[in-house]
This record gives C-alpha cells, structure tokens and sequence, in this order.
C-alpha cells in the first residue's frame, strides 16, 4: 500500500517511524515533510492546504491512503475533497473540524450532548464581554473564537488581565479568530490528554498523554506549542477514563452524528480532572505534537492498523495492544523560541544515536543543507523513549539528548516531575 503523510513535524515523523515498520506500507511519501523524515521516506511539495493539488497528487503517485497530520488541512477541508475523490484517508471532515476550529460550536455541541464542560458565554462586542467578566471576577478564561495557533487562550488570575484580554482580542490580535470570544469559567484539576480513534459513533482509545506547555523547568516562561510530553498520563485512571468516555465522548460522537456531520479521525480531548471527574478544556481533531511522539512510541508499528481501521469503520472489531511501559518525549528548541530566533544552527551528533523501537529522535523543524542537519523551525527535535516505567524512559530520553551537540539548542530538564 502507498502512503501519503501530511505534515512536517515531529507528530508527522512520529507516524512515519510507526508506518513505515509496517508490512504493508510499500511506498511512504510526507509532503512537505522534514530532514527526519527525508530519511524514511520520499519527501515530495504539495501545497498541503489545497485538496484538489492533493488529490492529484495522489492518482498521480497511486496513493491508496493519505493521513492528515496537521489542524489547517482539515480545517480548509483537505479530507472531504480527499473522499469525494475516492481516495481512502484519515482525517475529519472540515464541518466536523470545527470540534477545533470553533469553540462556540464545541460549546454548543457540549450543550447539546450535556457533557461536562466548563460554564461560558459568548460576546460579539468587548462592551458586554468587559461588563460580564467585571461581573464574574477572576480567575477566568477568555478565549479567541477561532484557530489562533494556540495561542488565543488567556487564563485570566486578575480582572485587569481579563479585560486587557477582551480588549486584545476584538482590536484584533487574532485576526478574524478574535471576532467572536468566549469567556469560560475557571476550572480547577490537573490536565491530562486523552486520544480517541473515531468513526461515527464508533470509537477506541488509543491513549493518553500529558504535556509541558510552558519554555521553562518549574512550568515558567511563556507558553509555547508544547516542550515535552510522556504516556500514559497516571491521573487518567481508567475508571476516569471510562467516565470521559461515557459522559464526554460517546455524547459528543452521537450529537455530531445526529447533526448529519459524523466525526471520523483521531479526537484528542483535553481534559480536566478534579475529585476523580473529568471534565472536557477543549477538543483537538488531530493528534498532539509532541503527544503523538510518544504515543506513536508506545504503539509502534500497529498505528497504521489503527488509523486504517478507523478509516475502513472496523474499530468496533479492533483493539489496540499496549506493551506495559512508558514514552517521554523531551522537545529540544532553538533558544529564543517561542520568541525571536535565528535560523540555519548546525546539529551535531545525530547520526551516532541510537535508532531503535526504544528510542528515537523526532524531527520537526530541520533541513539539510549540504549534508548537514540544521534547525530552521522553533521546535526542533523530539527526543523519544520508551521503557518499563516512566523513570527509565526519561533516563533513556535525557541520554540522547545529552549526546546531542548543538549550542544554539536549549530544553527543559524535567520533563515527566509530574507523574515522578
Ligand atoms: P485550550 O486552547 O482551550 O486548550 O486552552 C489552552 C489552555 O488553557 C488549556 O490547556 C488549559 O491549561 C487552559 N484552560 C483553557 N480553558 C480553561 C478553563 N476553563 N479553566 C482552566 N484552564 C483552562
């Protein structure tokens, strides 16, 4: 079977290193892809947003499977040009993307399914949003309508923060993301990601992870897309998780399915546990970047019998086997990120790493250039372990980075305190 990967970061390379090591991918092709990947399969530029370039692109290469790595192609509706085409993919259609392209549609889909969610309201003027939050107080999340690279959420700790938040958003920081704000309630917890596989109503757990946004050790500095990340998360017992299960994503499968928009991908719900509850913070319709590292560690080469399982409607007959262990994952950045940062350093020491089941360096944002890996990206490499117990897979993790030469690089060395 020939494969097509979209993407090219370290959550792309994650699900290449995991197909490729499965018989039945014959050819592997990541557009645009990364110098990682370069290394496992045929890297080819396609203008990924564009579901007409894509499909051609497909018959062209007699592509049989296209997996969608990355939120913008499923919000600009890459999958549904995908399967009008005929072409098999993994991926939610763009109505049903909008479970992370809107979060007033996710808070209405909520609603409607009575799954536990924070309480909220939505504001078109920053008039009625300054008068509501002056009225709530703080703590209190202010949240940019539309896709805002993650960036649109201000958890909010005084009113003066919240409203410089409002003011932020409807003067247009984000874009026509800001057009429309919610302001939620302030949930209380400890976060933990849980990663569904869904067709219809049919659904499998594939796993859960818990993740570093902020830049520094001690959860300090700015936010950033992710700094490290390790399965299973403890706090999602699986009592916990059958209650998400129950109350969160089977109700949320059947409303999207009575709206005539079935979700068919991975759903990755971000979730809040306080007192043995969880409550849902907010869905992706993709899988985490750097979850799926060590996701895609834990699950090895069966990912692709997963995501084609879910692509065919056989998850109902489908199980996904876990060995009983561990993956952490330590994101290595380029310093500066998530501010400023100079491109083109050079990566040294790549090549003598080890490259096993066990262990494995993820490539985000790198090329080569005359032969040499250099950082071009924020995020960089994804340093990936696995073992019996999450210490020997963040000793494993650390060592490799620790053998990595590259002074322009800088990441957090406690990746894992939470679950340690
Ligand atoms: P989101 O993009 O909705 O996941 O929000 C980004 C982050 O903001 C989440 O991972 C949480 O840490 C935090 N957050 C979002 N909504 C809430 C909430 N209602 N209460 C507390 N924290 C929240």
């Amino acid at each position: 079977m020939n494969i097509l990967i979209l993407g090219s970061g370290g959550r792309e390379h994650a699900l290449a290193w995991a197909i490729k090591q499965n018989p039945k991918c014959d050819r592997l092709v990541c557009a645009p892809g990364n110098a990682g990947m370069d290394g496992i399969a045929d890297c080819a530029s396609v203008d990924i947003l564009n579901g007409g370039a894509v499909a051609e692109f497909c018959a062209e290469n007699a592509i049989d499977f296209v997996v969608i790595g990355p939120e913008a192609p499923l919000a600009a509706g890459v999958a549904d040009r995908l399967r009008a085409a005929g072409i098999k993919c993994f991926g939610p259609s763009e109505e049903a993307a909008k479970l992370e392209a809107s979060k007033a549609f996710t808070k209405a889909v909520c609603d409607a399914a009575n799954a536990p969610t924070a309480a909220y309201a939505r504001f078109t003027d920053a008039a009625t949003a300054r008068a509501y939050v002056t009225a709530q107080g703080a703590p209190i999340v202010i949240k940019a309508d539309g896709l805002a690279a993650g960036k649109g959420v201000v958890v909010a700790m005084t009113l003066d923060e919240a409203l410089a938040a409002i003011d932020d958003m409807f003067d247009g920081a984000f874009g026509n993301a800001g057009a429309e704000v919610v302001i939620e309630e302030f949930m209380e917890g400890e976060e933990a990601s849980l990663f569904v596989l869904c067709h219809g109503e049919a659904c499998l757990s594939v796993g859960s992870a818990q993740d570093h946004k902020r830049a520094f050790e001690g959860d300090e500095g700015p936010n950033t897309g992710g700094m490290g990340a390790y399965s299973p998360a403890p706090v999602l017992t699986t009592e916990i998780e059958e209650q998400a299960m129950a109350e969160i994503i089977r109700p949320t499968l059947a409303e999207m399915t009575r709206r005539g928009t079935p979700f068919e991908g991975v759903l990755y719900a971000g979730l809040m546990i306080l007192d043995g509850q969880a409550r849902l913070v907010e869905y992706n319709v993709r899988f985490g970047d750097p979850e799926c590292q060590v996701l895609a560690m834990r699950l090895g080469a069966q990912v692709l019998d997963l995501l084609l399982a879910c692509a065919d409607n056989r998850l109902h007959e489908t199980r996904a086997a876990f060995a009983d262990d561990h993956a952490l994952c330590v994101v290595m950045a380029t310093d500066g990120y998530p501010g400023p940062y100079v491109k083109g350093s050079a990566i040294h020491g790549l090549d003598a790493l080890p490259s096993s089941s066990k262990q494995e360096v993820f490539h985000a944002g790198t090329s080569t250039q005359d032969g040499q890996v250099v950082a071009t990206g924020g995020r960089v490499l994804n340093v990936t372990a696995r073992g019996e117990n999450l210490q020997t897979a963040r000793d494993l993790a650390y060592d490799m980075v620790d053998a990595i030469d590259w002074p322009e690089g800088f990441c957090r060395r406690d990746i894992g305190w939470r679950a340690l």
